[in-house]
């Protein structure tokens, strides 16, 4: 997911997710991809202040789905688990 920069219209993408990695495998890549902070390769880190209201709700949007994905994954496994008990 591409969101334009609001200073240089160049590209901004969500934070790197290497280090979530390590941090909670793939439930911290979907939580750390929903709140980290966009960043642009031009300008550095861009607050979300700074970009539109449509696009924050777009962003909204997008981080209800990350967190709707991480809480399925999550009972998901926990069906399998009461399953397998
Ligand atoms: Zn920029």
């Amino acid at each position: 997911m591409a969101y334009q920069c609001p200073r240089c219209n160049g590209e901004v993408t969500r934070g790197s997710s290497s280090s979530a990695w390590a941090l909670g495998g793939l439930v911290g890549v979907l939580l750390f991809s929903a709140f980290g902070s966009m960043r642009c390769e031009r300008c550095g880190p861009i607050p979300r202040s700074e970009f539109p209201p449509e696009v924050r709700t777009e962003m909204l949007i997008g981080t209800l789905a990350y967190v709707a994905v991480a809480a399925l994954l999550f009972i998901g496994v926990l069906y399998v688990l009461t399953l397998l008990h």
